[in-house]
């Protein structure tokens, strides 16, 4: 038996590698971790958590907005940036050391710096030389913008949370979840917010109703979404930008982000030379136990997983610990994960979309609610929730969950339980409403849609 360093070396220190370095450490592996920036990854540092602390600071103006139908005389607010920016940069820092502790306290070694593939059981950092019995990529994804001219004037997601000044005008390019959810933050904080997309709708892995829904709504918040529109060029004027769209029109703004997909992070890491190869989406390419075409390689989360999500590299993680240091071989069930889009209002959604339960099914009957919240018959303001449900026919199965509306996000994480155990139509319908709720609307729609 040849003797390596560690028996697990997790090259990433996101949320698939810390967590995967954490628990194989706490089950007696002995483990590194290399990371080469702050720990936590995009989650922590620039995606999920600084946005949704972004996203409840939008949600002030709104609840100073509808404050006064409940009563409440409130002075004309004042939005502070720079101190948002400030205590947004505290709390992550504040992460940052958590993931540390967490590592530490389970006994993992954290080698700061940029790691690369030398043969299939070492790795170099710097000048310094680790063997390990098994390496687990775990190095993510960042944002990708297409090749245009003035390319070099925009910014990307990442950019977004430090910007100086606060942009008066901001364009946003892209329908997928970070160009509608910047567009959301943004239009909330006070941004005057044009978003072009070049097809015809939003969102496009998300069910048809939901995204013409999510459309109207953030049209009603006083986005200005163009649709069928690309960017042609970009240069600098006066004062700001100015974007030239393909069919000639100009836009201009202070600020251009381009939310235009996100890439692998594969580069410089040496994996050509040790033979890993990449899927046709540039992704590692991994066999059902997240090993690569060279069998001591794993990899989780963005750089290899079909669904980029962090719950979704988290349980990545959890699979592969087991394979390797203790509780032997099992599958990650990808269907059905819930996922929501932080917008204003949100979007939650659980299984399979109109189009695609079709698909997959063949029949299926449809139940969808459109109404004003109880909470805004007082508050005055015109916002709007949307619920539907897709069921198998054969089976009654419920296999499609969606809600624009508020908290959808956390409505929906519930349902997904009750979706994962195989829930029936005849379930819901016998599930007792919580009154007076939004969510109770889920389990009280019984007139299925014509057609
Ligand atoms: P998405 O894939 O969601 O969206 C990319 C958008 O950019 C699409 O609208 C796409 O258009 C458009 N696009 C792609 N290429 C071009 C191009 N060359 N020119 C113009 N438009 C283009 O990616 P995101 O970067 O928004 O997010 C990446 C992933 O990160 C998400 O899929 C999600 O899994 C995860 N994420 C999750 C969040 C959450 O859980 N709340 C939040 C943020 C990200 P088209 O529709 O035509 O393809």
């Amino acid at each position: 038996m040849p003797t390596y360093d560690f028996d697990l070396f997790v090259i990433g220190g996101g949320s698939g590698g810390v967590r995967a370095a954490r628990m194989a450490a706490q089950r007696g592996a002995r483990v590194a971790i290399a990371e080469c920036a702050e720990l936590g990854g995009t989650c922590v540092n620039v995606g999920c958590i600084p946005k949704k602390l972004y996203s409840y600071a939008a949600g002030y103006a709104e609840a100073f907005e509808e404050a006064a139908g409940y009563g409440w005389d409130v002075a004309k607010p004042h939005f502070d940036w720079a101190r948002l920016k400030a205590n947004r940069a505290r709390e992550i820092h504040r992460l940052n050391e958590v993931y540390e502790s967490l590592l530490d306290g389970a006994g993992a070694t954290l080698i700061a710096g940029w790691a690369q593939l030398v043969d299939a059981h070492t790795v170099m950092v710097g000048e310094r030389r680790f063997t390990a019995q098994h390496i687990l990529l775990a190095t993510g994804g960042m944002p990708f913008v297409p090749e245009l001219p003035g390319k070099e004037h925009v910014v990307v997601s990442d950019q977004m949370f430090d910007l100086d000044p606060f942009p008066k005008r901001l364009l946003v390019v892209g329908g997928g979840y970070i160009a509608c959810e910047f567009a959301s933050i943004f239009k909330g904080l006070g941004c005057e917010v044009t978003l072009l997309q070049r097809k015809a709708h939003l969102l496009s892995e998300f069910d048809e109703d939901v995204r013409d829904f999510l459309a109207q709504e953030m049209r009603r918040a006083g986005i200005d979404i163009r649709f069928n529109s690309e960017i042609a060029s970009i240069r600098e004027i006066e004062h700001g930008l100015c974007a030239v769209l393909a069919r000639g029109q100009r836009v201009e703004a202070d600020v251009i982000l381009f939310a235009t997909g996100r890439v692998p992070n594969t580069q410089g890491m040496g994996l050509e030379q040790v033979g890993v190869a990449l899927d046709d989406r540039g992704r590692v390419k991994i066999d059902a136990d997240y090993r690569s075409s060279v069998p001591s390689i794993l990899a989780v989360g963005d750089v290899a997983t079909r669904q980029p999500l962090t719950p979704v590299a988290l349980a990545e993680a959890m699979v592969v610990v087991d394979l390797l240091f203790g509780k032997g071989k099992r599958r990650m069930d990808y269907a059905f994960t819930p996922t929501a889009v932080f917008t204003h209002p949100n979007v939650g959604t659980c299984g399979y979309t109109e189009a695609g339960a079709r698909m997959k099914f063949g029949e299926v009957t449809l139940f969808s609610s459109e109404f004003r919240a109880l909470r805004h018959t007082l508050s005055g303001r015109p916002e709007r929730t949307f619920m539907k449900l897709i069921v198998d026919k054969a089976s009654d199965r419920v296999v499609g969950l969606h809600m624009v509306g508020p908290e959808a996000g956390e409505i929906v994480q519930g349902f997904a339980v009750a979706m994962r155990a195989g829930a029936t139509k005849a379930m819901f319908d016998a599930t007792i409403g919580i009154h007076p709720t939004v969510a109770e609307e889920f389990v009280t729609m019984r007139e299925p849609m014509p057609g």
